[in-house]
């Protein structure tokens, strides 16, 4: 039986999605492939500041239209989550983010909630073993997973490497995930 580790935002928790309705980011006009919104959006992030969100934000995202195909798809492994609540720029945690985070969980993955299986940090490779399965939109966190000996998929999105197949982003995650729990 494998491990697999779940990625929040940008997986299992629609960021952007909530995000682009505070700030107004036009998605059609994403540059494709840059992870830094600050670079993707300079205008409209200037003076934006993730502690200005608070705890409701992040607790009423909404799941990834692929949240619930990813929950059945790892049915019967051990799995939780891994996200991050640092902000990449201060190296702080971010205000109210923990908190909305684990609400969220409450309210969409009971079971992961109730028998807390989520961790909290930046380092996902530390908890590498050849038995855990990472699944991340970030192309950092995928490669630093990999290089410490771990499977990790990254799941195909307009701010990843893997741009180009965001509209198929779940076939492709499906069928990796699919081989290496059958190995
Ligand atoms: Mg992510």
């Amino acid at each position: 039986m494998k491990t697999i580790i779940l990625d929040m935002d940008g997986v299992m928790v629609d960021l952007l999605k909530g995000l682009s309705k505070i700030i107004g980011l036009d998605m059609s006009k994403y540059p494709l492939g840059e992870y830094d919104l600050w670079k993707a959006f300079p205008q409209q992030m200037k003076g934006f500041s993730w502690d200005d969100l608070g705890e409701d934000f992040w607790a009423n995202l909404e799941p990834t239209a692929e949240a619930s195909q990813i929950m059945e798809m790892i049915h019967g492994h051990n799995s939780f989550i891994f996200t991050c609540p640092i902000n990449f720029y201060d190296g702080k945690l971010i205000k109210g983010c923990i908190e909305g985070k684990l609400r969220w969980l409450e309210k969409h993955m009971p079971e992961h909630y109730k028998n807390e299986l989520y961790l909290f940090g930046r380092h996902k490779h530390f908890i590498t073993t050849q038995n855990t399965i990472l699944i991340d939109d970030n192309n950092e966190y995928v490669k630093e997973f990999s290089s410490a000996g771990g499977k990790a998929i990254l799941f195909p999105r307009i701010w990843n490497s893997e741009h180009e197949n965001a509209d198929i982003g779940m076939e492709l995650v499906r069928a990796v995930f699919e081989t290496w729990t059958k190995q």
